[in-house]
Order: structure tokens, then sequence, then C-alpha cells
């Protein structure tokens, strides 16, 4: 039914995992997202789990090969005919490359790779807009999903906080960053003949849609 390896590439605020859960759903897929797999291995002190709490908790980047490991550790045991979605991975070309190897091993490649494109200034709006209760924890948007009174939760009526992530300063200079990572990336991809994108600016129905159509071209 769904035979296929795909990566979703797209900086934050574009909608990947939103798209990510929706479809892993759908279809019946697993998804794979970087941090949900870090956090996962923590929660179960796996011997990788440990492995990258020791850089976590010096304040350092896990290393690539890591995180690999991880991917590869829960893709091994699928059965040959389920695809996945991994959702940010990979970041880099020397990543794309290391995770074509470990693919190669297990007669997997990646069969699609789809690029969220979105108005960088839209995307910074998305991101700068958001919101938090620090007591519950319910988010909110300034602008397309405010609280009922003026930056107060609903339900707590404590004042809402901005997180750091969602600084315009800070995204400005992470985006920077991303993007010199991934174009190569994209180009890889592009090389390959496998790179789709999706115009993310578009409601969370109309992404979809997109996604399941370019799906349906490939079988
Ligand atoms: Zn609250």
């Amino acid at each position: 039914m769904f035979p296929f390896v795909v990566v979703f590439i797209g900086p934050p605020g574009v909608g990947k995992g939103t798209q990510a859960a929706i479809l892993s759903e759908d279809y019946v897929i697993p998804k794979f997202a970087t941090g949900d797999l870090l956090r996962e291995s923590l929660r179960n002190k796996t011997p990788l789990g440990l492995e990258a709490k020791k850089y976590m908790d010096s304040g350092q980047l896990v290393p690539d090969q890591l995180v690999l490991d991880l991917i590869k550790d829960r893709i091994v045991g699928l059965p040959k005919e389920t695809g996945f979605i991994l959702d940010g991975f990979p970041r880099t070309i020397s990543q794309a490359i290391a995770l074509d190897d470990i693919l190669k091993g297990l007669c997997h490649t990646v069969n699609l790779a789809v690029e969220f494109k979105m108005d960088e200034e839209a995307r910074i709006l998305r991101l700068t807009g958001r919101r938090l209760c620090p007591q519950c924890q319910k988010t909110y948007h300034i602008v397309f999903a405010p609280p009922k009174t003026d930056l107060l939760c609903d339900v707590c009526a404590i004042s809402l906080i901005q997180r750091t992530d969602d600084n315009e300063d800070v995204i400005r200079q992470r985006s920077a960053v991303y993007w010199e990572a991934t174009n190569p990336l994209l180009g890889y991809y592009r090389n390959n003949h496998v790179l789709k994108t999706v115009d993310a600016s578009s409601s969370i129905d109309s992404v979809l849609l997109q996604i399941k159509n370019i799906f349906a071209s490939l079988k």
C-alpha cells in the first residue's frame, strides 16, 4: 500500500510535523522525527539513549552517527514492504549519504523528498506569533489562534509567554544556518530525481492534498 521511504525537508514553522502525523495515521505508516527518537531512547534508557545523554548533558550536539544509529534501530525491524516518513531528517548532505547507505543495506531507498516551501516572512510571522501558557502549556497564536482575553490563558488567566526559540532574532539567525546546509541537501535529492515541492503556506488540508497527490503519482 505504501512502500515508500519519504523524507520531509523544511525549517521550523512550515507544518512538517503536523502533516507527518496526519499521513502516518491515514496510511498507517510510521513516522520518525529525530527529536522524538532521542526523547524516546532517553526515556527507555537504551544504550543509544544513554550515549546521547552524555552529549546532551554537556550541552553538545548529538553526533550524526548516533542519530543514524537511532534511525537504523527503528527501521531495521520494519517489514520490507512497510514505508515510513522521516520528519526533518536528514538535514545535511553527509547525513543523506549516510542514510542512503543504511537504506541500501535494508533494500530500501529514499523514494521521495518533499520540500515544504514557504515565504520566509510568512514563516517568521507564524513562529513569532506563537505564545504559550507557562502553567498549562496550552499554545496560542496572536493572529491565528488568539486567547479570548488579551494575552491571558483561557484556562489559567495568567500571562502568556513567548519561547526564546520563537524570538525573531533567534529565528533569523537559525534560518541562515539552516539554508546553508539545506540548499545543498535539496540539490542532492534533485539530482537523484526524487525531490518534490509543496506550497506549505496554504491550509493544512490543502498541503495534505498536495502531498497525497504526490504519493499517488509515485505508484
Ligand atoms: Zn494555562
